[in-house]
């Protein structure tokens, strides 16, 4: 399959290899299960503030339709390809079907640097893309959310285009929007609310005391800020290091979240921060902590470095931060490290997505408290279902996380057949 040809990609595909084969799945399912339904490619002219025409390459993958709409978030980066797109439309697959939300994975974009676009720019090149989505996506169809570089003003944006053609306000076309048009309270924090939630959870079983604790966390943005500030202000951790794409940062004595959450409010990022020590951003994931949470992007755990990891909770807030390589170093290190896989670990954000497409859908309206309570109940469901699963089966924590979403994937698949 050319289209999906992609390091990302077949990483996703050895995962699901691996699943497949301990779950005994034919070989006739195997391919139907995991190549994605609908792709869809777009190019995007936009007018730059230069007068210039810039062509922007947008893509959409909707990995499969059989248990109800697909929902995925978006992400703008400068090497997002199809491939890519297609790996995280199949993890969403997973993680949907793990959390018991009635949906099929998805997931899109657009390879441009956001950090580069003016606010207009950026206006113009959202609107562009979910113009030209309009045809393949609706709120019984496929639901947009943010991902990496975007965020509720572009979940605005898209918003704002769709109920523009249809002459009046669709807001469960996409989640993650901004409180004020119908976003839900606590859908930005929640994913790393949810993380941290877990890694309690853990320290809970491994009798480890918070306050003696120490955690580094890479990646700044949604997801890792807000781990970090729950980790620091919630849990008693003891955050140690920090980094963004263009700084780590470390300081035995704990680095003042709120802080360093203040200055990249202001500033952006992490450059200028300095109530810290500048280390090697990869020498970062090896430093001696209790608690690694890799909050960025894919394939940072890898087999150079999983035997080297000094944590002894790695909790992935990022989707595919570890490769099947380094998962199989890791699981001969079971006992020492213990794996929050992807697609539990960083739930929180659909399993509140999917609140706030019923909350649009019903034009119900719940408390932050409410939601935050339904999302920590579900994802101590699944927390505990996957450490029963994988004690019983005596697999890793991703063999059985993964293993409870491909099976109810592959069950609906079953009840419904094949047509025709
Ligand atoms: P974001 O754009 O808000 O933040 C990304 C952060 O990572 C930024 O601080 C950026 O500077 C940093 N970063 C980028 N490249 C880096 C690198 N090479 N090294 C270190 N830091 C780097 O994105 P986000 O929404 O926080 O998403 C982060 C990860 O979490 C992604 O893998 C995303 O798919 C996953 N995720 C996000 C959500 C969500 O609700 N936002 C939900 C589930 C999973």
């Amino acid at each position: 399959m050319t289209i999906y040809h992609d390091e990302v990609f077949q990483m996703a595909c050895d995962q699901f290899q691996v699943i497949a084969d301990y779950l005994n799945i034919e070989k006739n399912d195997r391919d139907r299960l995991m190549y994605p339904k609908r792709s869809v490619a777009v190019t995007l002219p936009v007018h730059m503030d230069d007068g210039s025409t810039n062509t922007y390459q947008g893509y959409r993958v909707q990995h499969h339709l059989t248990l109800g709409p697909t929902k995925g978030g978006t992400r703008f980066a400068p090497t997002l390809s199809m491939g890519e797109t297609a790996a995280l439309a199949m993890w969403m697959s997973w993680k949907c079907a793990l959390a018991n939300l009635p949906y099929g994975g998805a997931k899109g974009g657009i390879a441009c640097d956001p950090s580069k676009l003016s606010r207009r720019e950026l206006e113009a090149v959202s609107r562009r893309y979910m113009q030209e989505m309009i045809p393949f996506v609706g709120p019984h169809t496929d639901i947009m959310g943010p991902d990496m570089g975007t965020n509720e003003q572009v979940m605005a944006w898209f918003m704002d285009t769709y109920s523009m053609y249809t002459g009046y306000t669709v807001n469960e076309i996409v989640t993650g929007k901004p409180v004020s048009i119908g976003g839900t309270e606590g859908r930005r924090e929640a994913t790393g609310r949810g993380v941290v939630y877990l890694i309690d959870r853990a320290m809970d079983i491994l009798k480890m005391n918070p306050e003696k604790c120490t955690a580094i966390v890479q990646g700044f943005g949604n997801v890792g800020s807000v781990a970090a500030l729950a980790l620091a202000m919630k849990s008693g951790v003891k955050v140690t290091g920090i980094s963004d794409a263009t700084v780590a940062l470390y300081n035995p004595d704990g680095i003042d979240i709120v802080a360093a959450d203040r200055h990249v409010l202001k500033k952006g990022n992490l450059r200028a921060f300095t109530e810290a020590d500048r280390v090697d951003p990869n020498e970062m994931l090896e430093m001696k902590c209790d608690i690694l949470v890799p909050s960025a992007v894919d394939r940072v755990i890898n087999e150079k470095n999983a035997e080297k990891l000094q944590c002894r909770i790695l909790a992935e807030g990022a989707n595919g931060p570890t490769t099947p390589e380094a998962d199989l170093l890791l699981n001969k290190r079971f006992g020492e490290v213990f794996v929050i896989p992807d697609i539990l670990c960083n739930a929180g954000g659909v399993i509140v997505s999917y609140f706030e497409w019923v909350q649009g859908l019903q034009s119900f309206l719940w408390t932050e408290s409410e939601v935050t309570d339904k999302l920590f109940r579900i994802l101590e469901h699944s927390f505990v279902q996957v450490i029963k699963r994988a004690k019983d089966h005596k697999v890793s924590h991703r063999t059985a996380a993964m293993a409870i979403g491909v099976e109810r994937v592959m069950k609906a698949k079953h009840a419904r057949g094949l047509f025709p």
